[in-house]
């Protein structure tokens, strides 16, 4: 089976192939700031839409598949920004009344798990997604049906880093300026710490950091911020993976690419002598690839796609509801 998969969440818009349950094309162009600004909702469906055909048209070329070898199309419905999910439906529902092809809703964050298993092989770990728009530590019973551990009660933490990395005046996505600034640091500052049971709170934390712009260097705002921040999270991580007694975890979603974080996790793992599964960084933030894998997950458990007429979209969308279409 050939599946054309698209992304188009929040910022990046990407086209894979996946041919039978093998990633062939992983295409993608992200919209970015250079002013501290942040996502700019029609900006980035506008981003989408001038470059969702050029990326379709050269991943047929990079993978050598014309659209007649297309068995079924999957895309991400949700959740993430409207005007944006809006743009994929169109192109998709759109490609599928043209082709006459099936489409396969899919779960962003579903996604971000399960092509975990396919690339690190992982089998049933513990995963820590943190993302943009997400912050949870989940698992997922019979590698289908997540259930939540814990996660954050207001901002996820990649929105946190984009919000101080602006107030700092860099542009957007701000989670690499912090983690180069915080390289630079001379002094640890102390800033709030609120973990509540399972689940973490950043809001907080950004406008105590924000606060301090005027007075302390942006490079340790930058580098105290990210140590409680990423020590909030290791803490429940830790307790989550006591609970649960899972022998792997699974670092994902794009505040993953950030070496602090990498390095805490890896250091707990190796203490708890458990597994950490790395993924490249293809595969970490927002991509394609990961809609296809998941489509071709739903196509092994038995799972129909969608007609073209049935094609939805939920900005706001639970991972727990995922097959609900
Ligand atoms: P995603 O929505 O999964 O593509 O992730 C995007 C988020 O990842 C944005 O909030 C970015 O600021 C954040 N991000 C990207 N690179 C890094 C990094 N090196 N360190 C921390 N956060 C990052
Ligand atoms: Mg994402």
């Amino acid at each position: 089976m050939n599946i054309l998969a698209f992304e188009g969440t929040a910022h990046t818009a990407s086209v894979a192939i996946v041919k039978k349950g093998k990633i062939v094309t992983n295409l993608k162009h992200s919209y970015t700031t250079q002013q501290p600004t942040g996502m700019v909702p029609r900006e980035v469906a506008e981003h989408h839409a001038s470059h969702l055909k050029d990326l379709t048209l050269q991943a047929l070329k990079q993978a050598n598949v014309s659209m007649r070898e297309i068995d079924v199309l999957a895309y991400s419905a949700g959740p993430g920004l409207g005007a944006a999910l809006q743009v994929i439906n169109s192109f998709v529902t759109a490609l599928s009344i043209k082709h006459n092809l099936l489409l396969y809703p899919i779960h962003h964050s579903f996604a971000h798990l399960i092509v975990a298993n396919y690339i690190a092989k992982a089998k049933d770990p513990l995963y820590i997604y943190v993302s943009g728009g997400n912050t949870q530590l989940i698992m997922l019973k019979d590698n289908l049906h997540p259930v939540v551990y814990g996660e954050t009660e207001d901002i996820a933490l990649g929105n946190a880093l984009d919000k101080l990395a602006r107030e700092l005046g860099y542009g957007f996505p701000g989670g690499k300026h912090i983690e180069d600034a915080a390289k630079k640091a001379d002094k640890f500052i102390e800033m709030p710490y609120t973990v509540k049971g399972m689940d973490l709170s950043y809001a907080g934390l950004v406008t105590f950091a924000s606060k301090l712009k005027d007075k302390e260097t942006k490079e340790n705002i930058a580098y105290g911020f990210q140590e409680h921040a990423f020590a909030m999270l290791m803490e429940v991580a830790e307790r989550a993976l006591a609970y649960t007694e899972k022998e792997e975890v699974v670092l994902t979603g794009g505040v993953a690419l950030n070496s602090r974080l990498q390095e805490m996790l890896k250091s707990m793992a190796e203490e708890r002598g458990i597994k950490y599964l790395k993924l490249e960084p293809q595969y970490l933030g927002d991509n394609a690839a990961m809609i296809g894998v998941a489509a071709w997950h739903f196509h092994l458990h038995g799972i129909e796609p969608l007609k073209s007429e049935e094609a939805f979209t939920k900005p706001r969308w639970r991972i727990e509801k995922h097959l609900e279409w």
